[in-house]
């Protein structure tokens, strides 16, 4: 019920036809509102689920302005396909694009963006479901829209969404790829500031020293072009699974640098390629802890993770790194100025323990993890890492009437 199949708990989901629906669910509690399941951990993860999938309505859209309103339901590949070829594109994307409104909101996701910016910032106004059963629309710069904003589904159901898009000229991006010569090299070149998106990808499988990355920076061009990427369908690999991350590494990293174009699918959600890819984990499934470094002190965090990494025998089979100058307004919202590491691993014997340095490093750095990848986070790390923030969320919590009623594992882990 979660991308990862890790951790694996006892749920029970329902589906509601249409708000009213989702009204009358609220009445028995606890409950917590579900997307599409890409989430990482057990943030969208609770003993009941109220799923919003059937909550699929596109309500008004202005051309003029970008704005578009519509039901929490709708995932941003939906909006993608229809709105792509009149010229409009979400601002912010996350790596796939099977999430729903609801759930971006929820997490305030972030995107390769070279501005500070997350989902949120081009969130103009949500109606929502209260505890108590009010619905109420939340205007930005409320209170309780930064709380919803990064709110992990524990203050209420969010029923609509209006947010703006951005104007493209087509759907294709000018991509550049870089080869730093190693790390130093590497955080340079993503904090300048080349195009409107940039992401670097580090192969750790087979160089656990950092000095193997490639960095991609994109912009939109006025290619006017279709284009729709057809996921292919996953199927059970050939070889061992390590063997085959290690081979692709190496000829995804032999490729020189250059420029393509690259049609924003490609770009953007490179692993919706494969339609289940997160089956290549199974049995066991796979975790990813990502965590957020502050800007001055990421160069000798990022080597001492390394060197971690190095010592614990455990290789990540993925690792992207990002560049953030800042953004993210909600009280949870992850993202603050600094880099970010994403790391994907198999599910091993070290890894609990492996987690456990990781996440004392990242906290002695100043850092942060992101609530809806992380599966290992103490409540030490955590209220060490959100301070005031999570207590004043906390407190929000109790004001609603959501302690009690709208509860994930997480949530539970975390003592919110
Ligand atoms: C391949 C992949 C790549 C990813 N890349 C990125 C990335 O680059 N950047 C990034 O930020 N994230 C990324 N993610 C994580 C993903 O964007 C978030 O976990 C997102 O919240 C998932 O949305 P969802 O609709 O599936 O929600 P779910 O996973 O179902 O739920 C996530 C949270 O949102 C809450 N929620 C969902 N719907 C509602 C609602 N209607 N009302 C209130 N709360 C709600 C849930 O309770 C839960 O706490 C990635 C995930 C995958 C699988």
């Amino acid at each position: 019920m979660n991308w990862t199949y890790f951790p694996r708990l006892p749920v029970y989901a329902e589906t509601p036809p249409n708000e009213q629906a989702v009204a009358a669910a609220l009445k028995e509690t606890p409950l917590l509102p579900y997307g599409r399941g890409r989430c990482y951990n057990d943030a969208c993860l609770s003993p009941r689920l109220l799923k919003s999938e059937r909550l699929g309505y596109l309500l008004s859209f202005d051309e003029k302005t970008g704005l578009l309103e519509a039901q929490a339901g709708v995932t941003l590949g939906e909006i993608v396909e229809l709105f792509l070829p009149r010229g409009f594109f979400p601002p912010v994307v996350p790596g796939t694009a099977g999430v729903t409104l609801g759930g971006a909101v929820s997490a305030d996701v972030h995107g390769k963006n070279d501005e500070p910016v997350t989902f949120c910032s081009f969130v103009e106004e949500l109606t929502v479901l209260l505890p108590s059963g009010e619905r109420l629309t939340v205007k930005k710069g409320d209170e309780l829209f930064k709380a919803f904003c990064g709110g992990l589904g524990l203050l209420g159901f969010i029923l609509r969404v209006k947010t703006r898009l951005r104007r493209v000229k087509g759907a294709f991006l000018k991509v550049k790829r870089l080869k730093p010569k190693d790390l130093d090299e590497l955080l340079t070149l993503l904090k300048e500031p080349a195009a409107e998106y940039s992401v670097a990808w580090l192969d750790l499988l087979n160089d656990p020293t950092g000095n193997r990355s490639i960095v991609l920076t994109g912009s939109f061009t006025e290619l006017n072009r279709p284009c729709r990427l057809k996921p292919l369908p996953f199927l059970k690999p050939p070889l061992p699974r390590e063997l085959l991350v290690r081979l692709y590494d190496a000829l995804y990293y032999a490729r020189g640098e250059g420029e393509t174009l690259e049609c924003y699918a490609r770009f953007f959600f490179p692993l919706d390629r494969w339609r289940g890819w997160n089956r290549f984990y199974l049995p066991e499934g796979f975790t990813q802890t990502q965590f957020l470094l502050p800007e001055e002190k990421a160069p000798e965090a990022l080597s001492e993770v390394l060197k971690l990494l190095s010592s614990s025998g455990l290789r990540p089979y993925l690792a992207v790194l990002k560049y953030h100058r800042g953004g993210g307004e909600g009280l949870l919202s992850f993202i603050r100025r600094g880099f970010s590491l994403a790391l994907d691993f198999p599910l091993t014997e070290g890894l609990p323990e492996l987690m456990r340095r990781l996440e004392r490093l990242v906290l002695g750095y100043g850092g942060r993890h992101y609530l809806v990848k992380d599966a290992f986070l103490s409540r030490r790390a955590f209220y060490g890492a959100y301070g005031e923030q999570a207590d004043e969320f906390k407190k929000l919590r109790k004001e609603l009437g959501a302690a009690g009623r709208f509860e994930s594992y997480l949530s539970t882990r975390l003592g919110l």
